[in-house]
């Protein structure tokens, strides 16, 4: 990996360099549980090419933002929610509070959630 590859903590733990508990796994998408989790389910669904953020994987990539959502939605079949419903999300740049800038999609469900203001 580059210098810059090693400041991605995604891509380290692609890499099996730093450990995460993956639910779900495919040639070019990972999910891994969050280590903070806002939600009884809270999953990171991550392609394992690195692009700053949703925009940029859309623009650059689509048929892979495809397989990250189509992920979530299978990740959330396995978690048993996918009836009872979840929130999938991008944070994008500061305001939104995104802090990694590999882009990853947030699924979070398992209990009722409130509104988009929270
Ligand atoms: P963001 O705020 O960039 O949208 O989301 C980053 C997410 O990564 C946060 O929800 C945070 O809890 C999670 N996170 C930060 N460090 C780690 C880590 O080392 N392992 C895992 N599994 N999640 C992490």
């Amino acid at each position: 990996m580059s210098d810059s590859d090693m400041d991605d903590l995604f891509l380290r733990i692609i890499a099996g360099e730093i450990s995460a508990d993956v639910v779900r796994e495919t040639d070019r998408v990972i999910a891994i549980r969050d280590i903070n989790p806002q939600a009884p389910t809270h999953v990171l669904v991550v392609p394992k090419t690195r692009y700053r953020n949703a925009a940029e994987l859309a623009a650059k990539d689509p048929d892979l933002l495809a397989e990250v959502v189509r992920v979530a939605g299978e990740v959330a079949e396995s978690e048993g929610i996918a009836e009872s419903g979840y929130r999938l999300l991008f944070n994008t740049n500061s305001d939104a509070g995104q802090t990694i800038f590999h882009v990853h999609l947030h699924l979070l469900g398992g209990e009722r959630m409130g509104g988009l203001t929270g």
